[in-house]
């Protein structure tokens, strides 16, 4: 047996296997999924604008003036009219933007912080920043999940040091909030640089959509912001807002925006028909809170634990892999669809159906979706009142994962921050010193898998 099919027959094994779904028609409240009509509640097309009528014919305009491809990276000739035009509307100096979210959060880390640098980021951070971290090559230290005094902590443990700290304003697969007032005080107070991704707030939070940095009133306070194109404003691509100096950096230094294609020319104007609107003060962002609100309260009927707020992010943390994949398949057989999210998306015993809503369902959906994913539970024997965060003292210890998962997953410390080493598995340390890219050590190609390996190697000792 190949080695890519051993792995591929171990994420089977744990119940980590991933398919490609297949959506038909654009995200709206409904699709047809693999052919089959279901109720869709895990798009992140929050405000309905990637298939708003404006929003369609900006991109399909854009692609009759400019094309649909920027031919260059933004360094050589793919910067074109489109891209100045999209000057975010974050209260800040300077905005530049980048291929992706993902992009920009490996592009920014990997700017601001490099060997000998420390990075400070929240267990909880997405996966692009978790790959900025590594690829930067600092020492980085994940504090817990918005614990400022542990970052507070953390920090001072590293004085002297030139310190990042990177963290999510919204958690994506959590939907809680960043304390970002006590972030903003610490990286003062330490004087740490602060990157703060935006990718579900902006548009979805704060006075006129403009996020939770600015909801927190403390807009001009972060080093830089990142958000997405692909979220609230229904297209694709991102950016970076900063000070003028930092992002004039960060067109020499960021990787990912010097060596990538630049974002096509229909996906930017598409962006900015969406800003359009939010800027318009059209009430999508009122109708998606409100959503958010509705949805919560109907999934609270059916008895899941969630709170009567109105974040448009929910989980419903069922906890083992497969039974998480079994519900999942279930709601979809009775018409709904919420994917299931595993590690390494999420740590490892807390998987989920991560249930979002949009401002284009309508109550009725969001009430019946949620009486679809109670009968669902219930069908399967899982009650919906025991679907609560786990504990760390439920989370598997590091020992118990295989070399996969180890690579992957996040797995919360069980000593207290003052007993235990600073830093959580995926922190890589131990193996600053490891060549880890072709191109940087003039090395032989190397397997695609070797970075992953250097990390649990590294994990293991
Ligand atoms: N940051 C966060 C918090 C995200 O959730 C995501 C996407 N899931 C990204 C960055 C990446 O953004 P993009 O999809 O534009 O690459």
């Amino acid at each position: 047996m190949s080695e890519i099919a051993e792995r591929l027959e171990e994420m089977e094994r744990l119940g980590l296997s991933r398919r490609l779904r297949l959506v038909s028609g654009p995200q709206g409240p409904t699709v047809l999924l693999d052919g089959k009509p279901v109720l869709l509640l895990c798009s992140n097309n929050y405000l309905g604008m990637a298939n708003h009528p404006r929003v369609r014919e900006a991109a399909a305009d854009a692609a009759m003036r400019w094309g649909v491809g920027a031919g260059a990276s933004r360094l050589v000739s793919g910067t074109m009219t489109i891209h100045g035009r999209l000057a975010m509307f974050e209260s800040s100096e300077g905005c530049v933007l980048f291929g992706s979210g993902y992009l920009a959060n490996l592009g920014v880390i990997g700017a601001l912080a490099g060997r000998g640098d420390v990075v400070f980021s929240d267990e909880l951070n997405h996966a692009s920043i978790i790959d900025g971290c590594r690829l930067s090559r600092a020492e980085v230290v994940v504090y817990r999940h918005r614990d400022v005094e542990h970052l507070d902590w953390s920090l001072r443990r590293h004085q002297g040091e030139r310190r990042l700290i990177v963290t999510d304003s919204v958690f994506s697969m959590d939907g809680d909030v960043a304390p970002l007032a006590e972030i903003v005080e610490l990286a003062d107070i330490h004087g740490a640089r602060l990157v703060v991704d935006e990718a579900h707030a902006t548009g979805n939070l704060g006075p006129g959509g403009r996020g939770a940095v600015a909801a927190a009133g403390l807009e001009g306070e972060i080093d830089v912001i990142v958000g997405t194109l692909g979220k609230a404003f229904g297209s694709y691509g991102a950016y970076a807002c900063a000070s003028a100096e930092i992002i004039r950096y960060l067109v020499n230094a960021a990787r990912s925006l010097i060596f990538s294609t630049a974002p096509s020319p229909p996906a930017v104007a598409a962006a900015l028909a969406g800003l359009e609107l939010l800027q318009e003060g059209s009430h999508c962002v009122q109708r998606l809170r409100s959503n958010a609100r509705v949805l919560r309260r109907a999934l609270a009927a059916e008895g899941f634990p969630v709170a009567d707020t109105e974040m448009h992010i929910v989980p419903l943390i069922v906890g083992d892999e497969r039974a998480t994949v079994r519900l999942c398949q279930e709601a979809i057989g009775r018409g709904a669809f919420a994917q299931a999210i595993r590690p390494p998306t999420v740590p490892m015993g807390t998987s989920r159906l991560r249930l979002t809503a949009m401002a284009s369902h309508t109550a009725a959906e969001l009430q019946l979706a949620a009486s679809v994913f109670g009968a669902a539970a219930r069908k399967l024997g899982l009650e919906p009142a025991a679907m609560t965060p786990p504990s760390p003292e439920r989370q598997p210890a590091i020992a118990q994962l295989t070399e996969f998962e180890a690579a992957e997953v996040t797995v919360f410390a069980r000593e207290r921050y003052d007993e235990a080493p600073s830093t959580a598995p995926f922190d890589l340390e131990r193996d600053r010193d490891a060549p880890l890219m072709a191109a940087d050590t003039g090395s032989q190609s190397r397997a695609p898998f070797d970075f992953e390996r250097e990390t649990s190697g590294a994990r293991a000792a």
